[in-house]
């Protein structure tokens, strides 16, 4: 039996043909295909603007910088992430507070959040990064009221949840990242998330000013919008008059004047990066954009199969039902003898993972002070969690392996 990884991407002729005409066409980067992903992509969640980047944690980070944070700024996030969602806070120089998860959902418990912005002065925190984690969404209503109230922003780590729902209090249907509550959201093209295009990452926003700040940091914090440049013309097309940063009055005058901007100009305005995304990767992303739901579609039925499979057994102490909108990136449950059990499918070719040990017990994150019985939910779910394998081409046959390989080590 060949090996079952936990996930993995499935990629079909269609896809390698449309990598293929990228190749064979005039870009390879910096050409059509990234806007044609970023529109499409933003049309799946529902937002108004989205910003392709080279991988997740690149969209991350561009993120903190686009929200100004700054040296000694605290962000509140969950210990159960990849350690990219806090790592984002520490590019800046922020410091990145823990709050504990709920350990029926295993999301960050809005109450513990709340506890920590009630027990400091108001403006003690700057926003916070709740996390769609396994692929269930974030009450991001409940959490944009509190953010509101003390004045944070939110980045949504969607990496697991893209065409993931939640439902407000009118019945209503919130795609994650969809930009109606969160300032920000950000994804992931990782080949074992929903959506492959080798590396690749995702923001989206319904926030014209930061969506603007995106595009800017993106590539070098370089505008080719005449209409955001600082410099004189006269200083653009070399003259040697006036070649000085112009002045309001300046600029007014060099617009009025019937000399432009040549066609080379271009202004770095901000400290920037090298964050692009190729075309070809767009095209790769862009073409399983069009089974996402379809994907969703086989997972939710993956996981339904588990949760009846398990459903009373002594040895399963979590499993959450099938909960709607969940986009079942990974379906985890908790279990006795985790060890025992993971070593056992490994023995079985199989493959599971262990998503996450938390994130403020590795040693980066102990050196600020973090240490063990300071997050107990998500210390007890580390004790016992393990992701079992689920992706659309998981077939039946071998998902039966993988539930008849669990009751015998259990047997
Ligand atoms: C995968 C992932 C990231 C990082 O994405 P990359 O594309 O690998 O950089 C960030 N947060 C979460 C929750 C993830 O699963």
């Amino acid at each position: 039996m060949e090996a079952i990884p936990y996930g993995r991407q499935n990629i079909t002729d269609e896809d390698i043909q449309a990598v293929a005409e990228t190749l064979k066409s005039d870009y390879l980067t910096q050409g059509p295909r990234i806007a044609e992903f970023e529109e499409a992509f933003a049309d799946y969640v529902g937002s108004k603007y989205a910003v392709a980047v080279s991988n997740g944690t690149a969209a991350l980070h561009l993120c903190t910088l686009a929200l100004n944070v700054l040296e000694g700024d605290k962000v509140i996030t969950t210990p159960i992430t990849f350690a990219a969602s806090a790592n984002c806070v520490r590019y800046c120089g922020g410091e990145v507070i823990f709050a504990d998860i709920d350990p029926d959902t295993y999301l960050l418990d809005i109450d513990k959040v709340q506890e920590l912005l009630e027990a400091s002065p108001q403006g003690t925190y700057k926003g916070m990064i709740p996390v769609d984690f396994a692929g269930r969404a974030v009450d991001l209503e409940a959490f944009r009221k509190l953010a509101d109230d003390y004045d944070l922003w939110i980045i949504e780590d969607s990496c697991h949840a893209p065409g993931g729902y939640f439902i407000d209090s009118n019945g209503k249907q919130q795609n994650c990242g969809n930009g109606q509550f969160a300032d920000l959201a950000i994804f992931s093209f990782h080949p074992v998330k929903h959506i492959a295009s080798g590396e690749g990452g995702m923001i989206t926003t319904s926030n014209k000013v930061l969506y603007e700040k995106l595009l800017k940091l993106r590539t070098h914090g370089i505008t080719k919008f005449e209409s955001e440049y600082k410099n004189s013309v006269e200083f653009a097309v070399g003259s040697t008059q006036n070649s000085k940063l112009s002045d309001e009055s300046g600029l007014r005058k060099a617009r009025r004047n019937t000399q432009k901007y040549p066609a080379w100009y271009m202004e770095m305005q901000e400290l920037g990066y090298n964050y692009r995304i190729t075309d070809f990767q767009c095209a790769l992303g862009q073409s399983q954009l069009k089974r996402a739901d379809e994907g969703i579609e086989i997972r939710r039925e993956i996981a339904e199969l588990y949760f009846n499979a398990f459903k009373g057994k002594s040895f399963v102490k979590g499993q959450s039902g099938v909960v709607e909108g969940h986009a079942y990136h990974l379906y985890v449950i908790e279990v006795e003898d985790r060890l025992g059990l993971y070593n056992y499918l490994r023995e079985n070719n199989i493959y599971a993972q262990i998503h996450y040990i938390p994130c403020h017990l590795m040693p980066y994150y102990r050196q600020f002070g973090w240490k063990e019985e300071d997050m107990l939910n998500a210390e007890n779910y580390y004790k016992h969690c393990i992701s079992l394998p689920i992706y659309p081409t998981l077939t039946k046959e071998q998902q039966d392996f993988v539930i008849k390989k669990i009751n015998e080590y259990y047997e």
